[in-house]
């Protein structure tokens, strides 16, 4: 087991305060193999005062410098990969192989990407007689949650550094460990002192002060709704930026000519990546009426193509939940929607899952619109099927819930799907399958949160204008 007894504040390991730790699971043994310190609300203001003394220097550096800093970060967690595929796998329970490709390669992606994209930017324009500027926001204050730990980490920490900003991160506490081999990386890339710091600790005790503290300029937050819900009313005090990645219940509608069988099976693995722990998963299914009991058999069959398995172990193709409360939670709520009257069609509460480790196997569920389980996020492996009468219909059954993050439309006529995409209050939808884009907007409409991340639009986020009125009009 390792003990992380440090934060990272001010470009040095600094010792916590506190005696008082979190213990970090494997998630498929239960078994803790790490712990942290938890953070106190002064390491958190410290840490605010390092960013903020950091701020000038690092803004004033020309693009390039800043640029060649993200390479090297890059650089640093791609030469740790397997040790980071390893910590990510325990710590969410992600499948080894595929924590190693999304969990990894997507972070050391985005670092070289907003490297790339910060290059080309266009950080000033002429407007009539004025030049205007785009310059960092200041200190930026990053909360981020355990599902896709070290990815959700760098859709922050790279664009916000690229712009010019400076960074105190508070990770999750339950997937903390990816956050600290960051840090060393930061560490080695030989960035600034103060230019990222890092504190462990709880939403309340270390997130709150970045909220609420004046000398943070923005907040940057993504977990739940109800935690983002408390960040911007604290925030809202000192009228800082917030931006908000919350939770989602995104739909994927299948439409009358539509693939069936790909349309099923596509579906099905948007809903259960990571199982189901993917705030934009395809968690709701509709299909027309009349096609239901062809799609229970193709449902039954796409399942059972995903076993479950410990994340180390070659073959799994589903883990683990992260935590014995995720698990918890999750069969609660299956067990509510049995109750109020969810036919099963696949998996369920009682299903056999190993005898250790946080496992839920996959379940699919008959509901009605209006049911708890068609609107609340489960966040495991569990997908609802819907049925609707017409395209009106299922437009409405879509958009009737309080978020709108992802969702999918599946037709054998692109242009069709594109027109009932249209329709969807929702940030993203794949057209029939269509993979992730990690250069176009991510984020949400509703309940789902407030900005956007990745690409261009991510690095825009951690920007203001500035306005020069020049006498030299149109010059
Ligand atoms: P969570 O809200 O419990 O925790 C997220 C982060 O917020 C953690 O670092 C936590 O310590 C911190 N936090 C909790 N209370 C806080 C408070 N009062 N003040 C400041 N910080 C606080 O969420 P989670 O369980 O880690 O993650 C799951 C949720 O995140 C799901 O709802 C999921 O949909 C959402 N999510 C959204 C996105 C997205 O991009 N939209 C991505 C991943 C996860």
């Amino acid at each position: 087991m390792k003990t992380w007894d440090s934060h990272y504040i001010g470009g040095r390991w600094i010792k916590a305060q506190a005696q008082a730790t979190f213990s970090v699971h494997d998630s498929s043994t239960e078994e803790v193999f790490a712990t942290v310190p938890t953070g106190t609300a002064a390491e958190a203001e410290s840490a605010v005062r390092a960013a903020r003394a950091a701020f000038d220097g690092w803004a004033a550096l020309p693009v390039a410098e800043r640029a060649d800093a993200l390479d090297r970060i890059a650089a640093g967690l791609k030469a740790r990969t397997d040790e980071l595929a390893q910590t990510i796998a325990r710590e969410v329970g992600m499948p080894l192989k595929l924590a190693r490709a999304v969990q990894v390669g997507s972070p050391i992606w985005n670092f070289g990407n907003f490297a790339k994209l910060t290059r080309a930017f266009e950080w000033q324009e002429r407007v009539g007689h004025s030049l205007v500027l785009r310059e960092p926001v200041g200190v930026v204050g990053c909360i981020t949650p355990w599902n896709f730990p070290l990815n959700q980490i760098a859709l922050k920490v790279a664009p916000a550094l690229a712009a010019g900003c400076t960074v105190v991160l508070k990770p999750s506490e339950v997937a903390p460990i990816n956050a600290l081999i960051l840090a060393e990386v930061i560490d080695e890339a030989g960035l600034p002192p103060g230019v990222f710091n890092l504190v462990n600790g709880s939403g309340p005790e270390v997130g709150e002060v970045l909220a609420t503290h004046p000398e943070v300029d923005m907040v940057s937050f993504t977990g739940s709704t109800r935690a983002g819900r408390r960040v911007s009313e604290l925030a809202s005090q000192t009228i800082k930026r917030v931006a908000l990645e919350l939770g989602g219940k995104s739909a994927s509608v299948v439409l009358p000519d539509a693939d069936l069988e790909a349309a099923i099976k596509g579906s099905v693995s948007a809903c259960l990546l990571n199982s189901g722990q993917t705030c934009s998963a395809h968690t709701r299914l509709l299909v027309p009426e009349d096609r239901l009991p062809e799609v229970k058999e193709l449902l039954r069959t796409a399942v059972a193509r995903l076993p479950i398995g410990p994340s180390l172990e070659e073959g799994s193709k589903l883990g683990p939940l992260v935590s014995a409360a995720q698990r918890d939670r999750v069969l609660a709520l299956v067990r509510q929607g049995l109750a109020e009257g969810a036919e099963l069609i696949a998996g369920g509460p009682d299903a056999a899952v190993p005898e250790r480790g946080y496992f839920v196997q996959p379940t699919v569920l008959r509901v009605k619109p209006g049911d708890t389980l068609a609107r609340e996020e489960i966040f495991g492996p569990v997908l609802v099927v819907l049925t609707y009468r017409d395209e009106d219909d299922a437009a409405r059954i879509a958009n009737d819930t309080p978020y709108g993050l992802g969702g999918g439309v599946w037709s054998r006529d692109e242009d069709h799907a594109i027109a009932f995409a249209r329709r969807m209050r929702t940030g993203q939808v794949d057209i029939n399958g269509a993979p992730f884009n990690g250069q176009a907007p991510f984020g949400g409409y509703k309940q789902s949160g407030n900005g956007r991340e990745n690409g261009r639009y991510g690095l825009e986020e951690f920007l203001e204008y500035k306005s020069l009125q020049l006498r030299t009009a149109g010059a």
